[in-house]
């Protein structure tokens, strides 16, 4: 708290009673092995970590962890299943087996749901009502491409790339998975998957999914581990693919790496997205959208629309209605039902936060944080918007990935347009108008693989989603999320 008319905002707070879900519905075992040819084994060096809960610190399950030869030993196991049986399945086939997933995905979502809350920190209510059904609809949707890859524009007779090697980040650890595993499969390719260190337990569940689905041994492979097993899966010569989502400094090492070998690669980065309003768009829609756009999953998302273009004539407007809005987030418990903003992932995350934070408030700008109270245990960031923020502060050009927001004000759209694009990345943004030819105009002229249109984090399988420029190359998503997995 810096600005303390905060304190006294609290107009329209509802207090309610807490609505937790209980965490027994996890029914976690003690520990996990790798999920290596079918079956959960040991590491070969027996070497384990514990995964924690976010919002406690409280040790959640061990977890192997994967080396050089497990790495091994996972990608022998795919190359079998490509070389013996994915590869001879047909369309409809690996269609039965994606169908199957997505539906043991939905019977065991509410489950799926408290282990994400658990091992991630993000609030019940998103994981319940985002990343479990969006994870099954990828399955589903991609189900429905197993059998008609010949129609999705690739060629008559499109190809698989052979065996991918998967790393995903911690910020939506199931639905990246699925991002992941779903086209690679339908596509008729065989997986090594690497789920984050902090967040490898739904990836877990996921794997008794697919033996109750009983996909063939070794079709897809999960290994739980460190950077360092994401390196060994990066450098191993029996992987044809590797798919990337996480930083872009992580990014640009796996690219150096895959250079001048036969691998392919597809990177899902960084970003730092523009939310444009202008001065007709309906104000209460906007502040929600705007609120929604950088608060989602305490802003640990790729895409969040992280700085804040306001025109002038609103700007004073906007900011008193998203300070008053911050202050009313409820932030806490994240198996509480009726939580906006739970946990911080990790110590390292929050110190990077609370790095740029301080950074914002060196350089000049202000800070607004809500003046919540925070649980003494575990890792929590109060919500905070900076106000007079110029283009050249750190905290409008890094990535914070955190629920901070920065405000910078434009006057026309021309000027919009140009600090929208000020940034080294591309990934998403939005606009707000009224007027559909203004949102067309402004949409065209910027650098970024998704723009939405009054709206901001909508996610659907059917429609491509990636960056361009730092946040990266490669689509997952729709009918262009399938040229990643195809021999084209
Ligand atoms: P990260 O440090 O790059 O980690 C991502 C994954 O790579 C993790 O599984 C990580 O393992 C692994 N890894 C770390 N070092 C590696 C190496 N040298 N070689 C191979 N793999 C390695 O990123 P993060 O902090 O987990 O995630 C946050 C970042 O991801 C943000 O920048 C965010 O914008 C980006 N992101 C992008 C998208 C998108 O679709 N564009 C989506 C989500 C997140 P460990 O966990 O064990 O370190
Ligand atoms: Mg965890």
């Amino acid at each position: 708290m810096t600005e303390n008319h905060l304190a006294t905002s609290h107009l329209g707070a509802f207090d309610y009673d807490p609505a937790p879900e209980s965490a027994s519905i996890a029914r976690l075992r003690d520990a996990y092995g790798l999920f290596i040819d079918g079956d959960f084994t040991d590491a070969a060096s027996h070497a384990s970590f514990a995964s924690v809960n976010p919002a406690t610190g409280a040790d959640l399950a061990n977890v192997a962890q994967a080396n050089s030869p497990d790495v091994d030993r996972a990608v022998a196991a795919a190359r079998h299943a490509y070389d013996t049986v994915w590869s001879k399945t047909t369309g409809a086939q690996r269609a039965k087996y994606l169908f199957r997933i997505a539906r043991l995905i939905q019977e065991r979502s509410r489950e799926l749901a408290v282990v994400e809350t658990l091992d991630n920190g993000k609030p019940i209510r998103e994981s319940r009502d985002i990343d479990v059904p969006l994870a099954a609809a990828h399955f589903f949707y991609y189900a429905g491409w197993a059998d008609k890859l010949e129609h999705a524009g690739y060629g008559a007779n499109p190809r698989p790339v052979g065996v991918a090697g998967q790393i995903i980040p911690w910020n939506f650890p199931l639905l990246m998975a699925a991002w992941k595993l779903a086209p690679a499969l339908a596509a008729g390719n065989t997986c090594v998957l690497k789920p984050a260190e902090t967040t490898p337990l739904s990836a877990l569940i996921l794997a008794e999914i697919l033996q109750q689905a009983e996909l063939p041994a070794g079709v897809v492979n999960i290994l739980t581990g460190d950077g360092a097993t994401g390196a060994a899966l990066v450098e191993h010569p029996g992987v044809d693919k590797i798919a990337f989502t996480g930083s872009t400094e992580v990014g640009r090492l796996i690219q150096r790496r895959v250079a001048g070998s036969a691998k392919r690669l597809t990177l899902e980065l960084g970003g730092k997205g523009a939310n444009i309003v202008f001065d007709d768009a309906p104000i209460d829609e906007m502040i929600e959208g705007i609120i929604d756009g950088i608060f989602f999953n305490q802003g640990h998302v790729c895409c969040a629309g992280s700085r804040l273009l306001v025109q002038e004539t609103i700007a004073d407007e906007v900011l008193r209605r998203l300070v008053r809005r911050v202050e009313q987030l409820r932030v806490g418990d994240p198996l509480d039902k009726n939580t906006d903003v739970g946990a911080i992932n990790s110590a390292a995350q929050l110190a990077k936060i609370t790095e740029l934070v301080a950074a914002g408030e060196a350089e000049g700008a202000t800070r607004y944080s809500s003046s919540c109270e925070l649980p003494s245990a575990g890792y929590w960031f109060a919500p905070t918007v900076f106000a007079n923020v110029s283009s050249s502060h750190r905290i409008a050009r890094e990535e914070i990935f955190g629920p901070v927001l920065s405000v910078l004000t434009f006057r026309t759209p021309d000027e919009a347009v140009a600090k929208a694009n000020d940034t080294n990345y591309g990934l998403a943004c939005g606009v707000w108008s009224e007027k559909g030819s203004r949102t067309l105009w402004v949409a065209e002229r910027l650098r970024a693989g998704v723009i939405w249109a009054n709206t901001y984090n909508r996610f659907d399988p059917t429609s491509p989603f990636g960056g361009v420029r730092e946040s990266g190359f490669g689509r997952e998503g729709g009918r262009h999320g399938l040229e990643a997995y195809l021999d084209v």
